[in-house]
């Protein structure tokens, strides 16, 4: 059955609530779309987008606009501790189109996040309402009944066929609607900022992602040529901070030391949460993205897993008979491959991390792989196609 016609409700336009809206408006649906916040957020700094998660863009028909406001890194560049230059690198590039069939690129969050928003505002039929205070949803034969207290003070009561919590780490839907678990803090912080690249330019290439390994911490860094900004990330282990707090990484080396320094005091942390739960929809209610899975941001694919959800779940609505069925299905699909993702991710931050000496037998590892040796060990990521064209 088409989605024509059909009515849709989504909590939270961050990138995986956008990418589900703009597939079920090209499917025809109506999409409400209910969004805390009085505008679009540019929370967040660099954004790796991997091929796998740029097909499904590239099927909204999005890839030129990415290509304006991203980077395609020439390769990823490994430094173990303290080395003043790399002992391998990724590559990536052209490589990664003629492999994947798609870029790997880095931009800014806030740039993918206004480019969703401006295809979602080509679409009459989604209505995007910011600044909403509190709503509550119920499941019942006939879809679903929401309660809204919108912006303006005003409550209303509507009806839908389904409603698509992705309302982030925190969400409210998983936790209150469909009595989930709260997020989990791993007690690690990352450390983020961006600064001119002028600042930074003798320790950090132009053209390439550039990783740091240390003992206790790793550092990730890339330019950001549309923002003339470099995005650095700066992972260490830590308990909530304080406002005053910035980050002192044990042992840094010079390049690190340097870099660090060049931030001054402009750090931002970002305490990392992970969410794990098998419940991902109940009746015409479910999850998507960083409110179903939220992943340590070790292997870059917290968002890209939030965009496959959304390009797995559009078609699913549009063709199953109902919108339980879909959800079903789609948990099918997509549960095992997340968590597949996880806990790669959740390994990565051990590796990052270890301590000397065992970090001696990590940077020979990594030494010693080839340029290539990504394409075998992480082709199941970056070649998986979600979703199909409309
Ligand atoms: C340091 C760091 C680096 C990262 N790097 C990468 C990377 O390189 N590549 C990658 O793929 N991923 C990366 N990630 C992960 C990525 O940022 C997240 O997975 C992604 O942004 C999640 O998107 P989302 O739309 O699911 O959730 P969010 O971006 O959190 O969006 C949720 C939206 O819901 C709204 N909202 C919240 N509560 C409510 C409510 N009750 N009602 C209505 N609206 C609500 C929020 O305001 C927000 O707009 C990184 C994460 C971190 C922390």
């Amino acid at each position: 059955m088409p989605a024509t016609g059909r009515n849709y409700v989504i909590a939270g336009a961050g990138i995986s609530g956008m990418t589900l809206a703009l597939g079920l408006a090209r499917r025809g649906a109506n999409v409400v779309m209910l969004e805390r916040s009085p505008d679009i957020q540019e929370f967040g700094a660099g954004l790796q987008i991997s091929p796998n998660a740029r097909h499904c863009l590239d099927q909204l028909d999005l890839g030129d606009a990415l290509d304006r406001v991203g980077l395609e890194p020439l390769a990823l560049d490994l430094f173990p501790q303290g080395a003043q230059g790399p002992s391998a690198h990724m590559e990536l590039g052209p490589l990664m189109r003629s492999r994947f069939g798609a870029p790997y690129s880095v931009m800014h969050r806030a740039d993918l996040a206004d480019l969703l928003y401006k295809a979602c505002r080509r679409f009459t039929n989604i209505d995007i309402r910011f600044g909403v205070r509190n709503w509550d949803v119920v499941s019942h034969a006939k879809g679903i009944t929401l309660a809204v207290d919108e912006a303006n003070g005003q409550s209303r009561t509507t009806r839908a066929d389904a409603f698509i919590g992705a309302d982030g780490v925190h969400s409210h839907t998983r936790r209150a609607v469909l009595d989930g678990p709260d997020a989990r803090f791993g007690n690690r912080i990352a450390w983020r900022t961006l600064v001119p690249f002028d600042l930074v330019s003798g320790q950090i290439a132009t053209d390439r992602v550039s990783v740091f390994f240390g003992s206790g911490f790793h550092q990730v860094c890339y330019p950001l040529p549309h923002r003339k900004q470099v995005n650095l990330a700066l992972f260490m282990p830590g308990k909530t901070p304080t406002p005053q707090d910035q980050p002192r990484p044990a042992q840094p080396g010079p390049r690190v030391s340097a870099i660090v320094a060049a931030a001054g005091q402009n750090w931002t942390p970002w305490p990392l949460y992970t969410v794990e739960t098998a419940t991902w929809h109940r009746g015409n209610i479910a999850l998507i993205g960083d409110a179903a899975h939220a992943m340590v941001p070790f292997q870059a694919q917290g968002a890209a897993m939030g965009i496959e959800d959304a390009a797995i779940l559009a078609p699913l609505l549009a063709t199953s008979t109902n919108a339980e069925a879909a959800f079903t299905r789609y948990a099918q699909l997509r549960q095992q491959r997340v968590r597949k993702v996880a806990a790669l991710s959740a390994q990565n931050g051990r590796i990052f991390h270890l301590p000397w000496p065992l970090s001696l037998a990590r940077d020979s590892v990594v030494a010693a792989q080839g340029p290539r040796a990504h394409l075998a060990r992480l082709g199941w990521i970056y070649d998986y196609k979600a979703g199909t064209s409309t």
